[in-house]
């Protein structure tokens, strides 16, 4: 059997042909065009190359003449690097297991390279994308393969967030400022905190100290210093400006749905970055900031400012009734805990004390998780 049989041998004629022909009289429209037009039959080439690689690699005929691997056999007989080989068997394979991708793929709505794409970010979440194929493939058909990437890159990231609970923990917990005195008496502050207070701990030094004008004669602070102005300012006793943090969180993440925007933050601290959808449910739950729920990038459900909020009564209530966090074997004392709604506000759960139970900030986290893994599966099970 020759390599250059059946269709890719009609292919390889085409292209043989199309070499020979006469460029030298060519005007500047003509050349755009035939720019134009090669790159697309190269697109329509590239993903008859993933349809093909595809099956081969279904029938395991790459192990007919003894290869351990489809890479190692594409590496070795084919013009392909090690790297691209693995890149191509993993798209195939993404294109083999997913049929509305393939079909996508085949119509010309989606390219080799979203595929590419989508390949590399599914890896271990093949379950997930089955679920989310839809509406992936909608932001595949809607994005260019760089933007495509952003949205596959935070849609795993949201993935990811949903399972892992020492992650979610570890963005919420483990807070520290260390202050060391050198022996003149100069300090140095090393630190990390929760995303929250870093958002607002920036906005409050950034809104007392601005950026400097120049006069023409002192050059102005840089940001850094600034900021240690405003720190010990606040330390001399000076009042914080007021600021307000709103968090948003998309009502789909909430319910195990992909967010309708996938190039949005489906959960994130307005202005300074995504939360992990656990720890977003966890802030919105109960907690002295804005909420803001979203539905995709563009339509708000529901502005609460600190409307579900326990007053004082309810509070020491649920301290007296719970004692503390309500996990079974969690000494986490009441004053250490969080009051959390057992369903959730956007699911219409009330503020009273029937819906509410002390948590500890783990085992908050971890409620939430386990009520967005409840969510996933109950939509796996429609
Ligand atoms: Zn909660
Ligand atoms: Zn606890």
């Amino acid at each position: 059997m020759s390599s250059t049989q059946g269709s890719a041998r009609q292919v390889r004629e085409a292209v043989d042909a199309a070499m020979v022909v006469d460029r030298a009289g060519w005007s500047g429209a003509a050349r755009s065009a035939e720019v134009v037009e090669l790159l697309a039959a190269q697109e329509r080439l590239s993903a008859l190359v993933m349809a093909v690689v595809g099956e081969w690699d279904r029938d395991a005929a790459w192990a007919l003449d003894g290869s351990v691997s489809p890479v190692a056999w594409l590496a070795h007989r084919t013009p392909v690097t090690r790297q691209d080989a693995a890149s191509l068997v993993r798209s195939a394979r993404h294109v083999a297991r997913h049929e509305a991708t393939a079909k996508a793929l085949d119509a010309g709505d989606v390219t080799a390279a979203h595929v590419q794409v989508a390949a590399r970010a599914t890896k271990h979440r093949d379950d997930l994308y089955t679920e989310h194929e839809t509406v992936l493939l909608d932001a595949a058909r809607s994005l260019d393969p760089s933007a495509f990437r952003s949205a596959m890159a935070h849609w795993r990231r949201c993935a990811d967030a949903v399972d892992d609970h020492d992650k979610a923990v570890k963005e919420i917990t483990g807070s520290y400022l260390d202050i060391v005195a050198t022996f003149e008496g100069v300090g140095h502050l090393d630190g990390r905190l929760d995303p929250v207070s870093t958002a607002t701990l920036t906005r409050v030094v950034d809104r007392m100290e601005p950026p400097d004008g120049f006069d023409g004669i002192t050059a102005p602070r840089t940001r850094a210093q600034r900021r240690a102005d405003a720190l010990v300012r606040l330390a001399s006793g000076e009042r914080p400006p007021q600021i307000n943090l709103d968090i948003t969180v998309d009502i789909d993440t909430l319910a195990g749905r992909p967010s309708l925007d996938l190039t949005s933050g489906c959960c994130e601290i307005a202005g300074s970055g995504p939360l992990s959808p656990a720890v977003a449910a966890m802030l919105a739950c109960d907690a002295a900031i804005g909420r803001v729920l979203m539905r995709g990038d563009s339509e708000v459900l529901d502005v609460g400012r600190q409307t579900r909020m326990l007053n004082r009564a309810q509070r020491r209530a649920l301290g007296i009734r719970d004692g503390g966090c309500v996990e079974p074997g969690c000494t986490a004392p009441a004053e250490w805990c969080d009051a959390h709604h057992i369903t959730h506000w956007t699911a219409h759960g009330p503020t009273d004390l029937s819906n509410l139970e002390l948590r500890c900030r783990r085992h908050h986290i971890l409620q939430h998780q386990r009520d967005l893994h409840a969510a996933l599966r109950a939509r796996r099970q429609e």
